[in-house]
C-alpha cells in the first residue's frame, strides 16, 4: 500500500522527517516552490539532492510528488503568462530529475472564453516544448480537473487528445483526483465502470497516482472543495471500495484533505484510510 499526504516543507528537512514518520506513509507530494507566486524554486541540485537523500535515509518514503503552483495556465491567451508558466513548469521538471521523484503534478489552466478546441493544439505545443526543454527523467502529471470555469482536464477525452499529440508520451503521466472528477461527474461510487471509462479513453499506463480527496460539493456541481476523508458526498463506503479496486494496488494515494483540525492533511486521516486497505 503507497499512502501518503501533501506535506508543507516550510518547517525544513528535520520537521518534515518528523511528520513523515509520525504518519506513517510511504509518499509524499510537496510544491516546488511557494504556490501563489510565480518565483523560481528556492532548491538548486546540490540542496535538492540533499533534501531527496535526508528523506529518504531516514523515512519509509518511496515515493515523492510535485505539486506545480497554483497560478500557472497553459491554456491562457495571454502571452506573458503561458511563459511564466512554461518557466515554472521547467524548473519543477528540474528540481525533480535532482531528486529522482516520480512527478510533477499541475493543472493545465483555463481556457477561459475559449473552447477546447480552440486551445488544444496550443497546450499541446506547450507541454512538448516543456518536456524538450528538460531532463529525460523527470515525469509531467497532468490533473483531473473539476471542470470550474472552463479548466481544461475535467473530461477524460481532453487528457486523451493532449497525450496523443506529445512527443515524449513515457515523460506523461496523469493524476486522478476524487473530488475533481467526481465534481466532474464521475462515479467514484462505480469505481468498475470508473476505471475502465479511464483506461479506454486515457489508458490505465498513464495512471500515476491519485489525490484522495472527499468532496465537500455534490456530485457534477462543478466545484472543487476538498473534504476529510468520510465527511463528504463520496462517503467512506464508496472510498473504500474504489482504493481497493484491484488494478490500483500499485497506485499511490496522496490526501489533500483539510485535516480535522483545519491545518491540512493529518494522521487521523491518514489512519482512516489506512483502515479501509483490504489489499
Ligand atoms: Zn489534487
Amino acid at each position: 500500500m503507497l499512502i501518503g499526504v501533501h506535506l508543507s516543507t516550510a518547517g525544513g528537512v528535520k520537521k518534515i522527517i518528523e511528520k513523515i514518520n509520525d504518519f506513517g506513509i510511504n509518499v509524499i507530494q510537496v510544491f516546488v516552490s511557494a504556490p501563489r507566486n510565480f518565483n523560481d524554486s528556492k532548491f538548486d541540485a546540490e540542496s535538492a539532492q540533499e533534501l531527496a537523500e535526508n528523506i529518504r535515509n531516514n523515512t519509509q518514503v518511496k515515493q515523492i510528488f510535485y505539486h506545480a503552483i497554483y497560478l500557472l495556465n497553459l491554456a491562457s491567451s495571454n502571452q506573458e503568462l503561458i511563459e511564466k508558466s512554461k518557466k515554472s513548469l521547467i524548473n519543477a521538471l528540474n528540481v525533480c530529475a535532482w531528486m529522482k521523484a516520480q512527478g510533477v503534478i499541475f493543472h493545465i489552466g483555463s481556457s477561459r472564453e475559449r473552447t477546447f478546441d480552440q486551445v488544444k493544439d496550443e497546450i499541446a505545443d506547450n507541454i512538448n516544448l516543456i518536456l524538450s526543454n528538460t531532463p529525460k527523467n523527470s515525469t509531467l502529471t497532468i490533473e483531473t480537473n473539476a471542470g470550474q470555469g472552463n479548466c481544461i482536464g475535467s473530461k477524460f477525452e481532453e487528457i486523451k487528445y493532449l497525450i496523443s499529440k506529445i512527443k515524449a508520451k513515457s515523460r506523461i503521466g496523469v493524476c486522478l483526483d476524487t473530488a475533481h472528477s467526481f465534481a466532474s461527474g464521475y462515479e467514484i461510487n462505480n469505481p468498475e465502470k470508473l476505471l475502465n471509462d479511464f483506461d479506454k479513453t486515457i489508458g490505465l499506463k498513464y495512471l500515476k497516482v491519485i489525490h484522495l480527496n472527499d468532496s465537500k460539493t455534490e456530485f457534477n456541481s462543478n466545484v472543487d472543495r476538498h473534504e476529510n476523508i468520510g465527511q463528504g458526498k463520496i462517503g467512506l463506503e464508496n472510498i473504500k471500495n474504489f482504493i481497493n479496486q484491484n488494478v490500483l494496488k500499485d497506485i499511490p494515494f496522496i490526501l489533500e484533505v483539510p485535516g480535522f483540525n483545519n491545518t491540512g492533511p493529518d494522521k487521523k486521516n491518514v489512519e482512516i484510510v489506512k483502515k479501509l486497505f483490504k489489499l
